[in-house]
């Protein structure tokens, strides 16, 4: 926690923390935001590292579709579909008397096969990258090999050989350890205290180590580098630095530009796309938003929404502090529903080398989170967890409050009417039923208390 006196000159220089602070739904688009073309350097990373990705996630394919028969029919690609909305987008209109403004769209992460998360694309691709790499040394497989027989005993034992670690505040976790688990690794998954009960017991299920901490995600990450940096045999994946997951998450944009085009939806300066990702460290909304940028260009916008309880990607980005500042700092308690946005610092990575690609954040009360969790599952049937929500009031937050913004993407009207706006729906099909029915009771009795 910061002293008063150093409190009181920050709250001078940057006003909007008495709203951060004060937990009031707040929007920033930061004016620092330049064209893609001279921000894209900033992450260090290029085109051809997400197509490498791309690569070798279609090396596994067939490795997938044999160990998770879920992923057969999609031979072995771990995708998720888009879905239209319109329902929930006229409720959102009235919600937030918004204008009609283009079509609103889910991409359904949520229903990512493994591990139902978005976790699901940077995790896994993570572990099957490393997996790859100590096979390759060792002799045991070639680039051109068919990547099915990594499926057999004397892989398992030699991959049985070697730990993976990981820090976590639930989802990711689950991503890591199963696949981790599968291929033969010994997994030790450290979890926050938000982490629900349902993740720990499924990932000890499958022979999966977890360790339980009262502290949060710093702390569960922390305790995971540690266990690392002792054992050579140990890899411990770093989801506040990590460039493999973030690389992981970023061939999400290749595969979402086939299905846009599918859909015969267009893209460029006259039809934006707007993009709403929920943010927790960082890595996964960095990630993806990165490769839209890499495939759209300027005709993609990216805004990025964390709870107003752990709002550490706006609080870095706004103050230029970026990983030198937690929420703790100045007084915000990082407690929320939403448990896959559970982080109080964020990624140092990530916040700068996306700071001039993303256009803005805001933060979403957990009272909001679950009338819109309600509200989407009234209007559309599609059932979220309460992080995956944090996507669907950023529609309002452009259209109805960031005129300045508007005028400086160059968003006119007339581009707003042919717009897709896409909510990235970042997890919640694993929910236990009991579990999503608890969730929407709250949300359906926050909305009838409205009324
Ligand atoms: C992890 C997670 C996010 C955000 O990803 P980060 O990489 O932590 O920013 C969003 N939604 C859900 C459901 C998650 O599990």
């Amino acid at each position: 926690m910061l002293n008063k006196e150093t409190l009181a000159a920050w709250r001078q220089d940057y006003p909007l923390l008495d709203d951060l602070i004060a937990l009031r739904e707040i929007s920033w688009f930061n004016p620092a935001v330049v064209a893609t073309q001279l921000a894209l350097p900033d992450v260090g990373l290029t085109a051809a590292d997400v197509v490498d990705a791309g690569a070798r996630l279609a090396r596994f394919a067939p490795y997938l579709a044999r160990v998770f028969p879920e992923t057969a029919a999609s031979h072995g690609l771990i995708e998720s579909p888009i879905a239209a909305v319109p329902q929930f987008q006229q409720a959102l209109e009235q919600r937030y008397a918004l204008p009609h403004s283009g079509a609103l769209w889910l991409k359904l992460d949520s229903h990512l096969p493994i591990s139902g998360s978005i976790k699901a694309r940077g995790g896994i691709y993570e572990v099957l990258q490393h997996a790859e790499q100590l096979a390759l040394d060792a002799g045991l497989l070639q680039v051109g090999d068919d990547y099915a027989r990594l499926d057999s005993a004397a892989l398992r034992d030699f991959f049985g050989q070697y730990q993976i670690a990981v820090g976590s505040t639930g989802n990711l976790g689950m991503a890591i350890g199963i696949m981790a688990a599968r291929l033969g690794f010994q997994a030790t998954v450290h979890m926050s205290a938000d982490a629900r009960l349902w993740k720990k017991d499924r990932l000890r299920a499958q022979g999966v180590t977890v360790r339980e901490y009262a502290a949060d995600y710093s702390v569960a990450v922390e305790q995971g580098r540690q266990q690392a940096a002792s054992d050579p045999r140990c890899h411990f994946i770093d989801d506040e630095n990590s460039r493999h997951l973030f690389l992981g998450y970023a061939v999400a944009a290749t595969r979402l530009q086939q299905q846009l085009q599918a859909a015969n939806i267009t893209v460029d300066a006259e039809h934006p796309l707007l993009v709403y990702l929920p943010c927790g460290v960082g890595g996964g909304p960095g990630g993806v938003a990165f490769g839209l940028k890499l495939a759209f260009g300027d005709a993609v916008h990216c805004v990025f929404a964390e709870p107003t309880h752990s709002p550490c990607m706006l609080l870095g980005v706004y103050t230029g502090l970026h990983d030198a500042v937690a929420v703790q700092d100045i007084g915000i308690d990082n407690i929320t529903a939403a448990d896959g946005l559970a982080v109080g610092r964020p990624s140092g990575f990530v916040g700068r080398a996306m700071q001039r690609l993303i256009d803005g954040y805001y933060t979403v009360s957990d009272e909001e989170l679950y009338r819109l969790l309600a509200l989407l599952e009234q209007s559309e049937g599609w059932r979220l967890e309460p992080s995956a929500l944090a996507g669907a009031p950023g529609i309002a937050r452009v259209l109805s409050e960031q005129q300045a913004y508007r005028e400086r993407a160059g968003l006119t009207a007339e581009r707003l009417a042919q717009a897709t706006h896409l909510i990235w729906a970042t997890g919640g099909s694993m929910v236990p039923p009991a579990e999503m029915q608890a969730y929407l009771d709250k949300g359906r009795a926050l909305l009838q208390a409205e009324m």
